[in-house]
């Protein structure tokens, strides 16, 4: 008899439902599933098996002399890591069940760690139960090294809810074929985390802030998300997963609104507004096109870096840019330098242990010191630009003078090609930047605002961190002064600027933006259509006179309540009647 279900309750992170059987990720140990091979394959999993444990030891060994000579971790804990990857029971229990139950790898790897946890947590010390955490910590390392040997993307063959026991990180996505990822419940993840930011773009609903998953939900049960109310039903009753399903009408709707917008969008007063597509992976530039982006506000090319252990060639980078270029035929796109650290740090860059990686070693500061790679990146793009039309965006700078730096660096690069140097523009993302943003207006072509980043600076909220959610909020008033701002002082300067950031893209948010003045919005691309439809029937000149009225507000509860029923009396019904969910 299966046993009752029960409900959790979480934030909503990205609005939808799915339904699906759980899988989970990031705790390794946690998955059931077995795998096996023919006898013949059997020589081929242990040599394997040493080379990756050879390769996470050379990791820890690392992080080790790190360690060692920074003080920034407990050395000893590295040194009990090697040596249960030494261990000669350890080794011969996997190869052992290689070669008895002739078990694939990831299987063997999994049901031992499962089993030393098992005996480490019934053993009487306390030194004997905390070795069960290292365990899990090393049964994960090196099943992420099956899976990059391996390269390659697991298939699921029915529809999963993924489950995440930490935070939501991009390659939690990215290592599995999206199309059956109905949802993912996770117990840390920001609405603006950059694994929520590809779970939008891929209209995968998430729900986070629920603790302790793995004791409520098991391999393989049944599970409904409904991300729209931040809840979670394992083993819902068949009543319930009878009535499931995607509603057929929404895309149908959003189908029209897309052959609708194949062109641009004026407001009703006669304002022409950009909406562009924001894109992380090479098939995107495909749902781009196919949802009608003007252009390309943001290519995050550090994503060419997922699920790989070397860093791309230029020839291969030079294809990427080409296939994007050729895609957009002649409409205008902006590629950002790689926004290497933070939460995305590419498996085989030799990222130093940080306390606060979010205000670390990051983007345009990698830059700086890593000219080499960059300028690898920076030649593939500028061959692959030749006769298209295209800028290049800079991340994550904070004074004018690492600004100037960088824009040594791209001259240089342009000039021992003998090509002219593109349009050069900053994404205004530190609030030191954007406080000095009129000293910046000489030396940029154009400007893109990244509210993502700027909002967590600035309301000091990580992104990724599903418990202070509440503070990170893109309506707060001083915010959206700083919003108005900066848009006047590029307007004022001539230099065009756009918002990439999610908030761009909430359909919610779309009136407040026009009246405060933006004309380039750059959004997941499954939005362009929605936030068109709005611009359409806005008049830009009573958004201004009425947005300008939000100064006077002081609470974020009141511009909440300010913000829809302003949307209500301008737009009248047509945010209801939109495939859009209430995300405000
Ligand atoms: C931002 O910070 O708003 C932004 C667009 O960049 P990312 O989300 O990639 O950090
Ligand atoms: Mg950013």
């Amino acid at each position: 008899m299966t046993k009752r279900g029960f409900r959790l309750n979480g934030i909503t992170v990205v609005p939808g439902k799915g339904l699906g059987k759980a899988f989970f990720v990031g705790r390794a140990i946690e998955q059931a599933s077995t795998v096996s091979i023919s006898r013949q394959d059997v020589g081929d999993q242990i040599m394997r098996f040493n080379e990756i444990r050879e390769k996470a030891k050379g990791d820890y060994r690392k992080l080790l002399e790190k360690a060692e000579s920074e003080s920034s971790l407990d050395a000893s804990i590295l040194n009990i890591y090697e040596h249960i990857l030494d261990d000669p029971a350890f080794i011969g229990q996997v190869v052992e069940t290689i070669s008895t139950k002739l078990y694939d790898l990831e299987t063997s790897i999994r049901l031992v760690s499962s089993d030393f946890i098992k005996r480490f947590n019934s053993a009487g010390t306390s030194y004997f139960r905390e070795r069960s955490g290292d365990m899990v910590e090393i049964c994960e390392k090196l099943i992420a090294y099956v899976d990059l040997d391996e390269g390659r993307m697991k298939e699921f063959i029915e529809p999963v809810v993924l489950v995440v026991s930490r935070t939501f990180t991009p390659s939690d996505i990215l290592k599995y074929n999206k199309d059956m990822i109905q949802a993912v419940i996770t117990t840390s993840g920001g609405k603006t985390s950059h694994a929520a930011i590809l779970a939008r773009s891929y209209s995968i609903p998430v729900v986070s802030g629920i603790s302790n998953l793995s004791s409520y939900i098991h391999p393989g049960d049944v599970v409904y998300v409904d991300a729209d109310k931040g809840v979670v039903q394992v083993r819902p009753s068949s009543s319930l997963t009878g009535k499931i399903g995607k509603a057929p009408a929404t895309d149908a709707q959003l189908e029209a609104l897309r052959k609708k917008w194949d062109r641009p969008v004026y407001t009703r007063d006669g304002i022409h507004i950009e909406v562009l597509a924001n894109i992380s992976l090479p098939e995107d530039v495909d749902q781009a096109t196919r949802y009608c982006a003007d252009g390309i506000g943001l290519v995050r090319t550090e994503y060419l870096l997922s699920n790989r252990n070397t860093f791309p060639s230029e020839d291969a980078q030079f294809e990427y840019y080409t296939t994007i270029f050729q895609k957009m035929k002649g409409k205008h796109s902006i590629v950002r330098l790689m926004d290497i650290g933070g939460d995305k740090i590419p498996e085989f860059f030799d990222m130093p242990f940080e306390q606060n990686p979010f205000m670390g070693w990051r983007a345009i500061r990698i830059f700086l010191e890593r000219k080499e790679m960059f300028k690898e990146q920076l030649r593939a793009l500028i061959r692959a630009g030749k006769k298209h039309n295209y800028s290049i965006m800079v991340p994550m700078v904070t004074t004018l003078e690492e600004w100037l730096q960088a824009k040594d660096v791209i001259a240089e690069t342009a000039s021992e090609m003998n090509v002219t140097v593109p349009q050069l523009g900053v994404l205004f993302e530190v609030p030191l930047a954007i406080l000095e943003m009129d000293t910046f207006m000489k030396a940029i072509d154009f400007a893109s605002i990244g509210t993502n980043d700027l909002i967590q600076y600035l309301s000091a909220a990580d992104r990724n961190n599903a418990k202070v959610n509440y503070l990170y909020n893109p309506i707060e008033p001083a915010f959206l002064k700083i919003i108005r701002i900066a848009i006047e002082t590029a307007n004022s300067h001539g230099k065009p600027v756009s918002i990439c950031g999610e908030m761009a893209g909430n359909p919610y948010h779309t009136l407040l933006l026009t009246g405060l003045g933006l004309r380039k919005f750059s959004v997941v691309p499954r939005n362009i259509p929605i936030v068109k439809e709005i611009i359409s029937h806005i008049n830009y000149a009573e958004a201004s006179e009425n947005v300008s009225h939000a100064e006077a507000i002081i609470s974020t509860n009141e511009m909440q309540t300010w913000l829809k029923n302003l949307n209500k009396r301008m737009l009248g019904d047509t945010l209801t009647k939109l495939p859009v969910t209430a995300d405000v």
